[in-house]
């Protein structure tokens, strides 16, 4: 996980950077004009039983294996969600444009994100805990308003 790591946060360094937003929040905002289908970070960190992350941790985990969750040591830790978002998180754990993005503008992906075919084969992995519930303010015409599931795709 080391050299990749590494990898990322290089790939970071010259793509992308994590600012203040509003409510003491931070984001991930491009430092460059990123095309379409750019990879700009990867959720990496260590893998751990639910039962072994930390409470602070719990709002930044992601799983991308049954019955593991990643505490994310990358900038992915800072992407914000909007329910129209600008990128997306790829199962190979890649956080990648959907779209041309300007520079300056922040990345955001769907935090109701799962993996479909996870989802299907381990239901009872994919369960959704109230701590990652929010009412999603991103204004965008398709706002789902409150976040409070996995849209498996
Ligand atoms: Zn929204």
């Amino acid at each position: 996980m080391n050299d990749r790591l590494a990898a990322t946060r290089l790939l970071e360094a010259g793509l992308i950077e994590a600012r203040s937003v509003a409510n003491g929040q931070t984001g991930v905002f491009a430092r460059v004009d990123l095309a379409a289908g750019t990879v700009f970070t990867r959720f990496l960190g260590p893998d751990l039983a639910w039962a072994d992350v930390p409470e602070a941790e719990v709002v930044y985990v992601n799983s991308f294996a049954p019955f593991e969750w990643t505490v994310p040591l990358t900038l992915a830790r800072f992407v914000n969600h909007a329910c129209e978002p600008n990128a997306e998180i790829r199962p190979d754990r890649a956080l990648a444009t959907l779209r041309a993005v300007a520079a300056g503008s922040e990345l955001t992906i769907d935090y109701e994100w799962a993996d479909a075919a996870l989802c299907a084969r381990f239901p009872q992995h994919y369960f959704w805990d109230p701590r990652w519930t929010f009412t999603c303010r991103c204004g965008s015409a398709g706002c789902r308003g409150l976040i409070d599931r996995y849209r498996a795709r």
